[in-house]
């Protein structure tokens, strides 16, 4: 079956081996427009023998893939990336249609995934390794970076391209063959991914790309000898599951999984021009941000303007779909996202949560849920343990800053935090005692191609972006030699 680039084409199949296709089973999947629930499309249902096909042909392109020069490698990345920057009207399209993020922001991700191809293409002509001095005379030790071998990685519908671009960009720039599971809710961003692979020229095998039922896709191909590495965005519930997976295989994973992002703020900043820049932060892609800031703790000195500009912000938020110019938040982008929303909220007001604005659905089709403001959440409410991964923020004051470090600091979660602040010296203590693979200090800017993005503790391990992630690609090889 020819796939061309047209965004509207009803049907999202299957690369495998540089062929589109259908699953061998027949069965196709409705993708949804999460602004009115309509069904925009398909996407294929792979099967085991689909799956044992990507499997056979990522095994044999990995055989001469890791071979080619990465120069050569790095040029094809370059022209796929050229390609899905010449396709960023029609992707970002197809994008906000299938997941509901505003349109200026679908288009971002785009032009976020040009960048990691652009990125790991050049760090792939960068995997050195280094000659060892050794206590044998005559004998010669060197340690080398290899590619690891054929890749398993599962990407979700948040992000629905870049999340993929990461993982997809440093396999093929270290020479790695990749099967990638894309997310079934939003599938043309890995379509368009893989169709720029192809157009550039990447050999056949090299990127393959599944649609299916999740469990059976991980299960099978994480099981497969073939893999030798698993790389997952999604869930920390999913992340544990897979990583149990590939330890009982003993293979290597990369898990970015979920966080609960704390922002500090001092007493110190301007709170109204602070709160803009926390409520704009906080609902971008409706807060479905695995770096989204959520626990707003906010100096006492400096609290009630803060809560007042935020809570005004939020009121003034147009919500609508994406596709309308004037729109700045989409709707959710699954029923199963609305549903968990709406349940963190009514927990914490069962609770006794004074609700400061939003709270509700809007509407009763597409998945539509209103920007929405907490405070005086008792400790005991879920949304303050588990990730909202929606338009929720709770907003609570503080005093000291070393109570406010340890309120941060308690939960299982450790991918992202964040602080406000004019002083250095609390520059210096969130840096250093934030538990979290990330720290923005004045900015909730901290994701990039060219930066290590990651976290600690329930949040996972292994970084994306910056030297780290070609390095999470490739495995270290000794070689002594003895010249005879
Ligand atoms: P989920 O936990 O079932 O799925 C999360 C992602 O993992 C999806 O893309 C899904 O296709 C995939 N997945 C699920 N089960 C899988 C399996 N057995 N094998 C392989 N992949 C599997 O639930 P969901 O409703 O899609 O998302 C809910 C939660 O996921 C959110 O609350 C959020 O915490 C988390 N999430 C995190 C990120 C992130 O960027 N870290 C992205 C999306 C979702």
């Amino acid at each position: 079956m020819p796939f061309d680039t047209d965004i509207e084409a009803a049907d999202r199949p299957l690369l495998i081996n540089n062929v589109w296709q259908a699953g061998s089973g027949g069965e196709w999947l409705p993708i949804l427009n999460p602004v009115d629930e309509s069904v925009i499309g398909r996407h294929a249902v792979a099967t085991i023998a689909d799956l044992d096909m990507a499997l056979a042909s990522a095994q044999i392109a990995f055989e001469s893939w890791r071979d080619v020069g990465p120069l050569a490698r790095a040029q094809m990345l370059r022209a796929a990336a050229a390609l899905i920057l010449d396709r960023a009207d029609s992707l970002a399209k197809a994008l906000t249609r299938e997941q509901g993020k505003p349109l200026a922001q679908a288009r971002m991700e785009i032009e976020g995934c040009a960048r990691a191809f652009d990125w790991a293409a050049e760090e792939g002509r960068r995997t050195y390794g280094r000659v060892i001095p050794s206590n044998v005379p005559g004998l010669n030790w060197s340690a080398g970076k290899y590619p690891i071998g054929p890749v398993a990685a599962f990407t979700p519908w948040n992000f629905p391209a870049s999340q993929a671009a990461a993982k997809i960009g440093s396999a093929i720039a270290a020479g790695c063959s990749i099967i990638l599971k894309g997310p079934e809710d939003a599938p043309t961003g890995c379509v368009g991914l893989a169709q720029a692979l192809v157009d550039a020229g990447l050999p056949p095998g090299v990127f393959n790309l599944v649609f299916g039922r999740p469990p059976e896709i991980s299960e099978h191909l994480i099981a497969s000898p073939i893999i030798r590495k698993i790389s997952f965005t999604g869930s920390v519930p999913v992340g544990k599951h897979l990583a149990g997976l590939a330890a009982a295989q003993m293979k290597p994973c990369t898990m970015e999984l979920g966080g609960h992002a704390p922002v500090l703020v001092f007493g110190d900043v301007d709170p109204v021009a602070t709160a803009k820049i926390a409520a704009a932060g906080k609902f971008r892609n409706a807060g479905q941000v695995c770096v989204s800031p959520t626990r707003f703790m906010v100096h006492a000195s400096i609290y009630e303007p803060f809560v007042e500009t935020f809570v005004a912000t939020a009121q003034a938020l147009k919500v609508g779909d994406g596709l309308d110019p004037a729109t700045e938040m989409g709707p959710l982008a699954n029923d199963r996202r609305l549903a968990a929303v709406e349940a963190v909220v009514a927990d914490a007001l069962a609770q006794g949560a004074r609700l400061r604005t939003g709270g509700s659905r809007i509407g009763n089709v597409g998945y539509f849920h209103q920007p929405t403001v907490l405070t005086d959440v008792p400790e005991t409410a879920r949304v303050l343990h588990e990730e909202p991964f929606g338009p929720i923020a709770v907003i609570s004051p503080f005093a000291d800053r070393e109570a406010a470090m340890a309120q941060a600091n308690a939960t299982a979660y450790g991918l992202a935090a964040y602080a406000f602040t004019g002083s250095q010296v609390d520059a210096a203590f969130v840096a250093k005692r934030f538990e979290s693979g990330m720290v923005g200090i004045n900015t909730l800017g901290i994701g990039g191609a060219e930066g290590p993005f990651g976290g600690v503790k329930e949040s996972g391990y292994g970084r994306e972006g910056g030297t780290e992630g070609i390095e999470a690609y490739l495995t270290t090889k000794l070689v002594a030699l003895m010249p005879v």
